[in-house]
């Protein structure tokens, strides 16, 4: 049975004053004694703030049921690297998780599946858990290379793993057309994908590893459409953007998977 996770990716918003805030809010809604104990039970929650407002969550977050992720990182311990943050300095600021590969970072800064293999070794390698994020561009939907393409990311980035990455790994399945541009794959188109992403799985690592990564759909994921996407028997989460920078919606969101799952 795998814990669908929801993840707020903040992106480039927020200092660590605004993170702060943030924390103390969402934790207050999740005071109420019978929320803690059901979101606790049927939903992982998760922020990834930028670098700079990392620390200031995690310490505000920290020994409560939400945890904190990095958005990227550079896949060595150290080193003269500028403008770069190893695995082994998020996980000493307090992150569990990070993202690896979003569409942002392959489109704007350049990042090939080479160097994303590579930070997903890095994060394995210092504990922490990769988001890996793939997904097509519309023109390659309306070719019908969405399947292929998808699965390729995932073979690229995952090329040299063995099975046991399956005990850590989430995949985010982000068709580019739809993240932040408030245009979302239907759950139906969306689970129809991450079932071909999981049988890719099932192929490369064996069904019962398969069944054990949690996959999530990101793109305008907001606390209308959430169920919707959860309700799907592949997908076991979601990567939340511009609805994931409110506390309010964000907890708006929890509270619908984790009765969807009750
Ligand atoms: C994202 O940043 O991964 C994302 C899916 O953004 P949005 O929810 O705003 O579309």
């Amino acid at each position: 049975m795998r814990k669908p996770i929801l993840a707020a990716n903040w992106k480039m918003y927020k200092t660590a004053a605004e993170a702060k805030e943030f924390a103390d809010q969402l934790l207050s809604y999740l005071q109420e004694q019978s929320s803690q104990y059901l979101l606790q039970e049927q939903v992982e929650i998760l922020v990834c703030p930028p670098f700079t407002a990392l620390p200031a969550f995690a310490a505000a977050t920290k020994g409560t049921a939400v945890a904190t992720g990095g958005q990227n990182l550079y896949p060595r311990k150290e080193g003269a690297f500028t403008g770069e943050v190893s695995p082994l300095m998020l996980k000493a600021e307090g992150a569990s998780y990070v993202i690896i590969g979003h569409s942002e970072r392959r489109q704007i800064l350049g990042e090939t599946d080479e160097l994303l293999n590579e930070k997903i070794k890095a994060a394995l390698e210092y504990g922490l858990k990769p988001i890996l994020c793939v997904g097509e561009t519309l023109e390659q939907r309306r070719r019908g290379e969405t399947a292929a393409f998808c699965r390729g990311q995932l073979a690229a980035a995952l090329s040299g793993l063995g099975p046991e990455v399956c005990d850590t790994l989430v995949v985010a399945y982000e068709p580019i057309w739809a993240i932040g541009t408030g245009e979302s794959a239907s759950p139906q188109d969306a689970q129809e994908t991450i079932a071909l992403l999981r049988q890719w799985l099932a192929e490369t690592y064996g069904p019962d590893e398969a069944a054990k990564v949690r996959i999530q759909y990101g793109g305008s994921v907001k606390p209308e459409n959430v169920a919707g996407y959860l309700a799907m028997p592949d997908i076991d989460g979601a990567l939340i953007g511009g609805a994931g920078l409110q506390a309010a919606s964000f907890w708006q969101m929890l509270q619908a998977v984790a009765a969807l799952k009750a």
